[in-house]
């Protein structure tokens, strides 16, 4: 089997298993109580805290854990959103391509008063940061773009945009999901506020993530309860998946230049090669994407039908987002990249992850050749193309 499916999730590294399964039989106790064996707890989360924040160049009180990206994500906005309407500023400005954990909660926030502005990123998938400057207003409480994004894998001007928000005085909030571990990303040179992250996108468990939040900014409780997390985030910790998290973190992270140099040259190979079949397109920049990330649209075909042919090749991969497939929505995300339905609905996303090989690569570019022209070869759409009813749009 090849999993190039990276972006949706990734396999936990034998230190985060092992790190994982030892802590679950020796670290139980809990780490509020005051007896040693709790206290031994404590220490373990404390040390994970200290190697999250060095990563990212934070001071370990700056970090809260909680169960994942989707929650960092919602405690950041909510909190932002918070502090904003304290003081009468209600408007915030995002993009149109935020994975769902930050429109949703954008949606939400905009039935309760506030006034979204969700900036444009163009057909190669970047936002300008002159445009967030533009778009910025006496009311503006908060700016949140994503670090790299989930589907094309196009990374973000942050530290640019990051420092227009610090010289207005506006926070800045970065879902860096997909950035963490596989680029470079730093709090303080980037000018970030809230970041959210996510262990299972770096070879961590599922269902444990962290929320920087710069010292000053005060937090909103999502939950309620008990003092943990600096009264910020109620409920026992989970040190065993903490403590995962943290040693998936620092190897994946003390790899990640020599990955991102090894990748890179794969991905553009697999580029390179889809790039051949005719009427394809690659969506997002070509350069300014992750390492491991490759999305491309066929014309005359559908997604679905092509993940499950590939699947029965042994191959892994993913169209639109895990989020939205098994709706037949296509991706919002290459809708805002001006991709039209008919072409956004045949789309792939291939994610590689560190143990990727070039025969991989090959076997991925033949496989989706194969596959693109059996589906072409029964599909309506195409024969409208190829006798000239329906116009060719890649
Ligand atoms: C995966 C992902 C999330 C959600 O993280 P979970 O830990 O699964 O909740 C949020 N944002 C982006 C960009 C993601 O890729």
């Amino acid at each position: 089997m090849i999993y190039a499916d990276n972006a949706a999730t990734t396999r936990m590294s034998d230190a985060a298993i092992h790190t994982m399964t030892v802590l679950m039989k020796e670290a139980w106790g809990n780490p509020s109580s005051l007896y040693t064996h709790g206290q031994n707890a404590k220490e373990i989360l404390e040390q994970a805290r200290k190697d999250v924040a060095e990563v990212i160049g934070a001071d370990p009180s700056e970090i809260i854990f909680t169960s994942g990206g989707s929650e960092a994500d919602n405690q950041a906005i909510r909190s932002a959103a918070a502090l904003g309407r304290t003081k009468g500023k209600m408007h915030i400005i995002s993009t149109a391509f935020e994975h769902h954990a930050v429109l949703h909660t954008l949606e939400a926030l905009a039935k309760e008063g506030f006034e979204i502005t969700l900036l444009d990123v163009h057909a190669n998938g970047i936002v300008l940061p002159e445009e967030v400057e533009a778009a910025i207003r006496e009311d503006t409480c908060l700016v949140t773009i994503m670090a790299a994004n989930n589907e094309i894998g196009t990374i973000q001007p942050i530290r640019e945009i990051g420092a227009i928000c610090r010289s207005k005085n506006i926070l800045f909030h970065t879902d860096a999901v997909q950035a963490i571990a596989h680029i470079p990303v730093n709090v303080s040179e980037d000018h970030i506020d809230l970041l959210s992250a996510s262990a299972h996108k770096f070879h961590g468990p599922k269902g444990v993530g962290f929320l920087y939040a710069r010292k000053g900014v005060r937090l909103t409780n999502l939950i309620e309860g008990g003092a943990q997390e600096r009264g910020k985030r109620a409920g026992t910790e989970n040190i065993p998946g903490i403590a995962s998290m943290a040693a998936a973190l620092k190897e994946t992270y003390a790899g990640m230049a020599e990955n991102a140099a090894r990748l890179t040259v794969l991905r553009d190979r697999l580029i390179h090669g889809l790039q051949q079949i005719p009427h394809s397109a690659l969506n997002g920049d070509a350069l300014r994407r992750l390492p491991g990330n490759v999305n491309f649209c066929f014309e005359g075909i559908e997604g679905e039908s092509l993940l499950l042919l590939l699947d029965d090749k042994g191959i892994c991969a993913s169209s639109g987002s895990a989020c939205t497939s098994g709706s037949l929505d296509p991706s919002h995300v290459l809708l805002a990249i001006g991709r039209v339905h008919d072409v956004a609905h045949g789309s792939l996303r291939l994610s590689l992850g560190e143990d990727a090989t070039e025969e991989d690569v090959d076997y991925i570019i033949k496989s989706v050749g194969e596959v693109v022209g059996y589906l072409r070869g029964f599909s309506p759409i195409w024969r409208d193309l190829m006798s000239g009813k329906k116009e060719f749009i890649l």
